[in-house]
């Protein structure tokens, strides 16, 4: 297998053991152990040295790896790449089990941030996430990780006999047309409980031990390299697993250096990024200020460490879409597989200035790969990202930037191999200064 498809495997794997943040989180976490990194508590006291490799996490959902520099943190400041590990999709509300003419048994879902719902139907799901159990602390309770490693239940379209106007964009209703199917109900089902019951029994527990959870529906199905000449990546949660993947290679492959480097994956972005382990909250401020006085300095020195930091918020972008070419600005059109886009908005929902923008564009040709540059059409409302939320809680040069792909917000996305290899190239060169 060449590197570029080698590469494009190593990100479809992750992303298939990846189906909630919680485990996207936990596979990133063994990483950095086996690469050496000390995990750190956020409750204990640190001990810190220069040249030192560690992570925290919050929540289990979010995850902070750094490598400390040998230089005067107040000098080199921070270099940071931030992206985020949750997705669009469902979660199971509590109290699922819905019986449907004593036959069919359906689950209660809520829907988490803007997918494109039709793309979830008639395809295989199953469900992962956090379940929390009784401990000894009633303050803390035990947390265990679900994964459901099969084919579990379907959201079945109408046929079109039934719905004629289907394809004439027709709308659908979360609460009614988007509950997933789970069973046929028997005689011997305890179809109140069926959802705890089936993860008790995954997790080898007793049912009563499970005090509540936060489980996501995910598609099953694994994604896949396709394309006459194996050019895309067809995958579910490329936005942002993608990013955070690369991050994470990059972060792998850094040396020794005078700089801080750290990889920041915030949970939450697809509903705001206001959460405590969202990009909204102080834990960023928090961590680095920590770093600061851990290595013997003062506030002074945090502000300077910050004013010497820059941070690349690396969220995926859109690339030109070969059936929607009229919905892209006139002058600015990004390719797959043309390299990173450096994403531009005159109000700002993007961090990107000429400043930033420029420091970017060098490290894409100090790292000799393409890049390109993303501007909504003027008369279409683009999404945001992590970048100008993070930056009021820490004033940080940013660059928005990510790799171009189809359907954001799909169940199954389309990003591009190369794209893949080129993004790992430039963060390694980043986190490599
Ligand atoms: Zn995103």
């Amino acid at each position: 297998m060449n590197l570029d498809k080698q590469q494009a495997q190593e990100l479809i794997d992750f992303i298939h053991e990846s189906p909630s943040t919680y485990h996207a989180v936990n596979n990133i976490r063994k990483e950095l152990n086996e690469a050496g990194f000390q995990e750190l508590d956020l409750r204990e006291e640190w001990t810190l040295e220069k040249g030192g490799k560690y992570f925290t996490t919050k929540n289990g959902s979010a995850l902070f790896a750094f490598v400390i520099g040998k230089g005067e943190i107040e000098e080199e400041g921070f270099q940071l790449i931030c992206a985020h590990s949750d997705a669009p999709g469902f979660k199971i509300k509590p109290n699922p089990e819905i019986a449907v003419e004593g036959n069919y048994l359906k689950l209660n879902t809520e829907v988490y941030g803007g997918p494109i719902l039709r793309t979830w139907m008639d395809r295989p799901l199953s469900i992962a996430g956090r379940v929390s159990v009784k401990s000894n602390d009633p303050l803390n309770p035990e947390h265990l990780y679900v994964k459901i490693d099969r084919p579990l239940m379907v959201i079945p379209n109408l046929a079109i006999h039934m719905n004629r106007e289907v394809n004439e964009g027709g709308a659908l209703n979360k609460q009614k047309d988007m509950l997933p199917l789970l069973a046929m109900i028997t005689d011997e089902m305890e179809k109140d409980n069926c959802l705890v019951n089936l993860m008790a029994e995954e997790l080898k527990i007793d049912a009563e031990a499970i005090i509540d959870f936060d489980i996501n529906l995910f598609e099953v199905e694994k994604g896949c390299i396709l394309g006459l000449n194996e050019e895309f990546i067809s995958a579910p949660k490329l936005d942002d697993l993608a990013m955070s993947h690369a991050g994470l290679k990059a972060l792998l492959a850094s040396g020794e250096s005078k700089k801080t480097r750290m990889l920041a994956i915030f949970d939450n972005e697809e509903v705001g990024s206001l959460t405590k382990q969202g990009a909204g909250s102080p834990v960023l401020r928090h961590l680095l200020q920590r770093i600061v006085f851990k290595l013997g300095k003062d506030m002074e020195a945090f502000h300077r460490a910050v004013y010497n930091s820059f941070m690349i918020s690396a969220d995926m972008a859109h690339a030109v879409h070969p059936n929607g070419t009229e919905k892209h600005d006139p002058t600015n059109r990004p390719y797959i597989n043309k390299g990173p886009v450096i994403k531009i908005h005159a109000n700002q929902k993007y961090t990107t200035d000429g400043d930033s923008g420029t420091v970017f564009e060098t490290l894409c040709k100090n790292a000799d790969i393409p890049y390109q540059k993303f501007v909504n059409r003027s008369d279409l409302v683009g999404g945001s990202t992590l970048g100008n939320v993070s930056t009021g809680q820490v004033d940080i040069r940013t660059v928005d930037i990510g790799n171009p792909m189809f359907a954001m917000h799909s169940v199954r996305e389309t990003g591009g191999v190369k794209d893949n290899v080129y993004i790992r190239k430039v963060f390694t060169s980043f986190f490599g200064l």
